[in-house]
């Protein structure tokens, strides 16, 4: 099972949280035990696991990527988007959870983002879903 979770981000660099997008496809496939692989198809995105319940580690993360890969610093690609592309290089456009029992098996504290890194736009990661 494929399923696309259709995404318009509101600005340049942002995280989103999508465990309950990613959470309802896994109920809908009615695996119980298996695997789900959550995919971003573009260049200047990317998709991680961290802390949801709060809020500033999203901000953190953000700020801290701004200061390791800076938006401007004598890059030769011409877009003037290569720091979005090192950052999606950097976080990765991929991440696999567990299914246990039909949910995810995530830690207490951890949720599944999507981080835009040369907003906005329209995105679409992809969640596959294998049984096993
Ligand atoms: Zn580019």
């Amino acid at each position: 099972m494929l399923e696309i979770i259709p995404i318009k981000s509101a600005k340049r660099v942002e995280i989103m949280d999508i465990t309950p997008e990613v959470q309802n496809i896994v109920k809908r496939s009615k695996v119980r035990e298996g695997i789900c692989l959550v995919y971003s198809p573009h260049t200047t995105t990317a998709v991680t696991i961290n802390e949801s319940a709060d809020p500033s580690v999203k901000k953190d993360i953000l700020n801290s990527l701004d200061r390791i890969i800076p938006t401007s610093n004598g890059y030769s690609h011409s877009e003037g988007n290569s720091d979005a592309h090192i950052k999606s290089s950097v976080i990765g456009c991929e991440r696999t959870v567990i299914i246990h029992e039909g949910v995810l098996l995530l830690g207490t504290w951890q949720g599944i983002f999507f981080c835009e890194f040369d907003g906005p736009r329209v995105r679409r990661p992809h969640v596959k879903i294998m049984e096993g």
